[in-house]
């Protein structure tokens, strides 16, 4: 039988705001020693804004921001929602596809419309982005914008870079994390500098960017094998796999429901400091049962 103590516990969780999907999580909760954060939507908010737009030479920002606009109107992603909402038009649309954690793809008016990481633009596209936008992108990405750049008929017409905050609980929730004699991660599909950047801005050391949703779940597997008990905290659908995967998945309450589903504790107020809440409980329910 499940002991009273565990059942105390999980109730207790509940008015943290801690939705705790069995009352043996909480056992696994207590042994974590590692805890692995996705950036967008969990450390930041995910309220995401459009900060500029750089037309490549002989192309208009403005038909830029409405081809992006357009393209990623069927997407959920944090990134199309503030490309869509300032594009704030709406041409014709057919075929729209995403590739999690690379971008978007679709059909507007009549043009195959790319929108996404550069790298997956070159890799999968073939087209690059210009040399004389190049620069730009590197001083907006050290600014802690992240940029995409956008295509159709076959070229790169411009970038775009969109801007995140860290959630005001962050920082101390990471402070706290290490209190506790656990060791926070950073780990996100964006790129290198930004990371670096919201990393520092909340105090953690370790960072992971620039991976794939897939290499998010090799990220935890390897810690794993280093004899690591890994918490993942995340929100986004590329974040369930390694949700999954950890010993102990915690999803935002904001998040997806593929994340929430794929996790064993669920944050019903989307703060960081919710998961400090979830292991101190763990430890005093566990002490009080022995
Ligand atoms: P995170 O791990 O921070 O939650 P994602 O894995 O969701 O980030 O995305 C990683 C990268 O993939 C983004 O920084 C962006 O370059 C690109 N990307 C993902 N979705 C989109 C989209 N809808 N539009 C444009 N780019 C996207
Ligand atoms: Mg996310």
């Amino acid at each position: 039988a499940t002991p009273m103590a565990l059942l105390v516990g999980t109730a207790r969780g509940a008015q943290l705001g801690i939705l705790i999907k069995g009352p043996q999580i909480l056992e696994s909760t207590r042994r974590v020693d590692t805890v692995v954060l996705d950036k967008t939507g969990t450390v930041t908010s995910g309220r995401m804004s459009l900060a500029e737009v750089v037309a490549a030479p002989g192309e208009s920002e403005a038909e830029v921001l409405r081809f992006a606009g357009a393209a990623e109107s069927g997407s959920e992603h944090p990134i199309a929602a503030a490309i869509a909402s300032a594009a704030a038009v709406a041409p014709s649309v057919e075929s729209f596809a995403s590739a999690h954690g690379l971008g978007v793809q679709a059909v507007v008016d009549g043009r195959l419309v790319l929108v996404g990481r550069p790298a997956w633009l070159a890799e999968q596209w073939a087209v690059e982005v210009p040399a004389a936008s190049l620069d730009r992108q590197a001083e907006l990405e050290e600014a802690g914008g992240t940029v995409v750049a956008v295509a159709w008929d076959g070229r790169v017409r411009g970038i775009l870079s969109v801007t995140d905050t860290v959630k005001p609980n962050s920082a101390s929730a990471v402070a706290q994390l290490r209190e506790l004699g656990l060791t926070p991660m950073l780990l996100t599909g964006d790129n290198e500098r930004v990371a670096r950047a919201v990393a520092a801005e909340v105090g953690i050391a370790e960072v992971r960017a620039g991976v794939l949703p897939a290499g998010k779940a090799d990220v935890v597997r390897a810690l794993q094998a280093e004899g690591r008990v890994v918490a993942m905290v995340g929100d986004g659908v590329n974040d369930a796999v390694a949700l999954a995967t950890a010993d102990l998945g915690i999803a935002m309450g904001t998040g997806t429901d593929v994340a929430i589903e794929a996790s064993d504790l669920t944050l019903v107020r989307s703060d960081l400091v919710a998961v400090v809440d979830a292991i101190r409980l763990s430890r005093r329910t566990l002490a009080t049962i022995k």
